[in-house]
């Protein structure tokens, strides 16, 4: 049978075009705040609301031992740090390193298993020196190692492993010459490395370095198992996987290794069988598979040592539990139980020892550990085309109307739960029309503005009512969506949050203060870049993905902060610099005992002269053209010279300023 036709599918989670109905008899508490964002689910016990309504980190999960943080996004805002800011949580992160090994490490003592575990942090995942730094530091205890996907990614770790010649190192991804020789001498600095090949001409180029350096390598080698992925990223193993040996090639790599007599240097099998693994039988089915090619290569008579079985372990990010793609059917213990069990069954049968298990999950590892924290800059509210009386009756009243507005108002006036369906009818068709005469130039300005606010107002009137029915229409059901606010946030998605764009990736977004106030709007929200797909409409929700999210009133005069939770990997490296929006601030925060929390350490976001200059603009000579011009109008009488000045500073002053909305 075809192996890749037993995946099991990927679980879509329907859009939920409806809330769930408001109970308006019960107040409103911070209880009903965490339930509506789901925060315990997702929150595994890092993330809380508190008696005041907002959003707390407990970095070792201990209540009480928290930040708040709406706290430290007033305290930055004091300090002159502006939003949007990435908050990096080191000790948070400590932890997370610290629940994957003690899952480990359980399983191998329930089990008895007689291998070690390695944790391999894969830097992909998150380059950022501050935070491979820490997991450097939070990982000592564990011997956490490395690894790279490709040459800078290597000479990162091997600038960063210099003080750590037991932590492992992987070397993945394509290479050359030039990558192997790197490898061959950091063997020679007595580091633990491992190069992984990914194709047979990989280790032709290991051979001549390894010989040319007399170094008696270590070397793994990247299977492409039958089984294939999950989700996203099922594509990273099966037949059509962009990397990994198929078997008869692996068979090759024996023969070849054999008659070098360097069939010991074979010491690591690898696989990696894609990104967030959402389906536990994904993980078993392919690790059996590993172990199985594991237990082969040792009666071949291989020396291999370590069983790597790639990245994958996923991330609950709607807190569902389910084998939906941004969920997982499992948990870190069941992961870690399953994989433990897998190799020593396997080995069991076969009799071979148990080998040390290397995992190279990087999004388990790093995605809780920041918060991207930005605000909402002002909102666009449908609300606005409610229709009051006397514009109604002035319509009314008019002998002039145009034959679309007199049915759209004919349709405003019908509304009800028996004549829903018609009245929309109605109502799009005399749009649709009065478009038509506005094109044409038979309706006024002010006709075509009247004939859009009756036909929201028309929207609206049954939305009011649509609430309180048990079956929507199948038509209606996107009015919700239709009819919801538009929150405007001081972010740009391209560049803090790129997988909302790229994959629909699902994060959860709420709001970091005021829940102990019921949110009683409803809104999808968009960022400032220019581009209509900078928006973000798919939020977490108890049962399905839904295409809005509560939020609140705005309040004049008075910040209303969102963040966006979960965001630790691939999002931050992956971001581009679209319409010139550059890095956000970030800031490391930790726990004190004597403040609650202290920071560790801002690293200041692009300004805008640093972005100009990553696209090679000369930002000397873009003043200067500026400068010649100030003067001409000065000449010409434009501007005075004091102007010409505060023209000058204010373009200098941008210059040196945040990019987004300070
Ligand atoms: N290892 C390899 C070879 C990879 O390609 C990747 C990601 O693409 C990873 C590890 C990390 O995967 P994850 O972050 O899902 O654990």
């Amino acid at each position: 049978t075809d192996a890749e036709s037993s995946a099991t599918p990927v679980a879509a989670r329907p859009p939920a075009s409806r809330p769930a109905p408001a109970t308006p008899a019960e107040p409103w508490t911070v209880r009903d705040a965490s339930d509506l964002f789901q925060v315990d689910g997702w929150g595994q016990g890092f993330f809380a609301v508190n008696d005041k309504g907002r959003v707390v980190v407990r970095p070792d999960r201990t209540p009480g031992r928290e930040v708040d943080l709406y706290e430290v996004v007033a305290g930055l805002e004091e300090r002159g740090i502006q939003p949007p800011v990435l908050l990096a949580f080191n000790d948070l992160l400590a932890t997370r390193i610290n629940d994957i090994h003690q899952a480990f490490g359980n399983a191998i003592k329930e089990n008895s298993y007689q291998g070690r575990y390695h944790a391999v942090y894969p830097i992909k995942a998150n380059q950022q020196f501050h935070l491979v730094n820490q997991v450097m530091q939070s990982g000592q205890p564990f011997d956490v190692g490395l690894e790279a996907g490709s040459k800078p990614e290597l000479l990162a770790v091997l600038g960063l492993t210099a003080d750590g010649r037991d932590r492992l190192i992987i070397c993945n991804g394509f290479k050359e010459e030039r990558y192997i020789r790197h490898v061959m001498l950091a063997t020679k600095l007595g580091r633990t490395i491992i190069p992984v090949i990914e194709n047979t001409r990989e280790l032709d180029l290991i051979l001549e370095q390894a010989e040319a350096y007399g170094v008696r390598p270590r070397i793994g080698v990247r299977v492409n198992l039958g089984v294939r992925g999950a989700g996203r990223w099922r594509h990273s193993s099966g037949s059509k996987a962009k990397f990994g040996l198929t078997i008869p090639s692996v068979l090759q790599v024996v023969d070849k290794l054999r008659q070098r007599d360097m069939f010991d240097c074979l010491q690591l099998v690898h696989c990696h069988m894609g990104s967030q693994i959402h389906d536990i039988r994904v993980v078993t089915s392919g690790v059996t598979e590993l172990a199985r090619l594991y237990v082969e290569l040792i009666r071949l008579g291989a020396g291999l040592k370590y069983i790597d079985i790639g990245g994958g372990l996923g991330i609950d990010y709607d807190g569902s539990q389910t084998n939906y793609e941004f969920s997982t059917n499992y948990t870190l213990s069941e992961y870690a139980g399953n994989v433990v069990y897998r190799i020593m069954a396997t080995c069991d049968d076969a009799g071979v020892p148990h080998p040390h298990i290397v995992t190279e999950g990087g999004r388990a590892m790093v995605s809780h550990h920041s918060v991207l924290v930005f605000n909402v800059v002002g909102a666009h509210r449908l609300d606005d085309y409610k229709l009051p009386t006397s514009l109604e009756n002035g319509v009314a009243k008019r002998t002039d109307v145009p034959r679309p507005l007199e049915d759209l108002l004919e349709a405003y006036r019908n509304v009800s739960q028996a004549r829903m369906l018609e009245c929309y009818h109605d109502a799009s068709q005399a749009r649709e029309e009065a478009l038509t005469l506005f094109k044409f130039g038979h309706l006024t300005l002010e006709d075509r503005a009247m004939v859009d606010r009756l036909f929201w107002a028309t929207c609206l009137k049954m939305h009011h009512i649509l609430r309180d029915m048990e079956a929507v229409p199948e038509e209606l059901e996107k009015l919700e969506y239709r009819l919801s606010d538009t929150y405007f946030v001081n972010l740009s998605i391209f560049q803090s949050l790129p997988d909302i764009w790229a994959i629909d990736q699902v994060f959860p977004i709420l709001p970091i203060h005021r829940l102990d106030e019921e949110p009683t709007r409803e809104g999808t929200l968009a960022d400032l870049t220019c581009d209509s797909d900078g928006k973000i409409d798919h939020f977490v929700d108890r049962q399905a993905v839904r295409r809005t999210l509560r939020l609140h009133e705005l309040r004049d005069g008075e910040p209303y902060y969102l963040a966006a939770f979960l965001v630790g990997a691939y999002q931050e490296t992956l971001g581009d610099l679209h319409n010139l929006f550059g890095d956000t601030n970030v800031v490391h925060v930790k726990m004190d005992e004597q403040w609650g929390w202290s920071i560790e350490q801002v690293v200041e976001g692009d300004t805008v002269k640093e972005v100009l200059g990553y696209l090679q603009y000369d930002v000397n000579q873009l003043y200067q053209a500026i400068r010649h011009d100030c003067e001409r109008s000065v000449r010409a009488g434009r501007m005075t010279i004091a102007e010409s000045r505060t023209m000058l500073s204010a373009y200098e002053g941008g210059l040196s300023g945040y990019t987004y909305l300070e």
